[in-house]
């Protein structure tokens, strides 16, 4: 017998019916504890469960759109074809940074965007993206997985009926496409930029017009002068973005040293699940996250090989000393202000600055003083 089942839409007794179908052909609740041979723990075949996800991505996006199919893939496989993910880009849904709703509503079961879009929802979710002058992706992966970052996130998201698993990091971030050369603190005066998170605040505090646009916008914006810069990702997906047709001037990465995105599951869903079912959704997005990392990796450096080969014009700038000591007396600024905010926001902050002073030593030591070394 076959029963298809949408959470996201069905009628409670329905999916109450549903479930009890699939501990029908599951044999028993939690087949984790069961023996690794028994046939018990094998995903059932009386039914099949259909989720729905959103991403922020417009249709077709490579690395973050493309790991979110990828994810439907590997769920589907990893559950013998039991449950089935139905992938809306923005590019359908219409709402880009629309993911925190519709997963917390329910309207969608699973979601995957950036935390830091979220800011004016919670503002306790700007942290878990990328905070500027912080730490590195491997880092900040430490972080997360062995130094309680993840259970922070899914403290702050849990007041939204929403549990988060991590969802890929872009690793360094470029610090955008500048039409005009930054000489000095005062070439920001005023400049409008595409820069959002926290590294938008930290901008408009040494005089700069942040904003946030929608990806699929950013190029005319740019080319039209409704702003004067932007910054986007890295080579890897800022080439086809067309950026340096308009922008020469690429500078020094400091806002977003390695970001890392989201996948978001509502709790309601998530509770109605089989463990079997919760187990590959997580252990899917953990590994799908590597996969985007290493793709983000491969795609930066083929890129950027392609954009030194191919546009001379381009320019990699260095952001004068002063900018960035200015930045960086900003940044302490609002952070020490957003530790007065609220008690979570200092607990998700000091575990960060904690864990950063401790990791940094390694790497300093580890893998800066290898690069040191070659260049010297
Ligand atoms: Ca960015």
């Amino acid at each position: 017998m076959m029963k298809t089942i949408k959470l996201s839409s069905a009628p409670k007794y329905f999916i109450a019916l549903a479930i009890s179908l699939i501990l029908t052909g599951c044999g028993q609740a939690d087949p984790a504890n069961s023996s690794p041979t028994s046939s018990k723990t094998a995903a059932p075949t009386s039914a099949t469960i259909t989720l729905k996800l959103a991403h922020t991505w417009p249709k077709g996006f490579p690395i973050f759109g493309d790991s979110v199919d990828k994810y439907a893939a590997l769920v589907e496989q990893m559950s013998n074809g039991q449950i089935k993910i139905k992938v809306d880009s923005a590019s359908k849904h219409k709402a880009a940074f629309g993911i925190f709703d519709f997963v917390k509503s329910g309207q969608y079961d699973i979601g995957q965007s950036a935390s830091y879009y979220y800011g004016g929802k919670d503002p306790d979710t700007l942290f878990f993206a990328s905070m500027p002058f912080s730490m590195t992706q491997n880092e900040q992966y430490a972080w997360f997985y062995q130094g309680g970052g993840l259970e922070l996130a899914n403290e702050v998201y849990a007041k939204h009926n929403i549990e988060v698993m991590l969802g890929g990091n872009t690793g360094m971030q470029m610090g955008g496409w500048f039409r005009k050369e930054i000489n000095g603190i005062e070439d920001l005066n005023g400049l409008k930029m595409r820069i959002p998170g926290f590294a938008g605040k930290v901008i408009a505090k040494v005089g700069a017009v942040p904003t946030n646009i929608p990806t699929g916008e950013l190029y005319q914006a740019l080319e039209r002068g409704t702003i004067d810069a932007l910054e986007w990702v890295g080579p890897g997906l800022d080439l086809r973005m067309g950026f340096h047709k308009i922008a020469p001037y690429y500078y020094n990465g400091w806002h977003e040293p390695g970001t890392e995105l989201l996948y978001f599951f509502n709790k309601d869903t998530m509770a109605k699940l089989p463990q079997w079912a919760r187990s590959i959704l997580r252990n899917a997005a953990r590994l799908t996250a590597y996969d985007m990392s290493t793709a983000s990796f491969a795609a930066n450096a083929a890129n950027w090989d392609t954009i030194a080969e191919q546009y001379p014009n381009v320019q990699v700038k260095r952001f004068p000393k002063e900018v960035i000591v200015a930045l960086r007396q900003a940044n302490q600024e609002l952070l020490d202000q957003e530790k007065q905010r609220s008690e979570m926001a200092r607990r998700i902050l000091e575990s960060r600055e904690n864990y950063l002073k401790k990791a940094r030593q390694w790497t300093s030591i580890g893998e800066k003083l290898y690069l040191d070394t070659l260049t010297d």
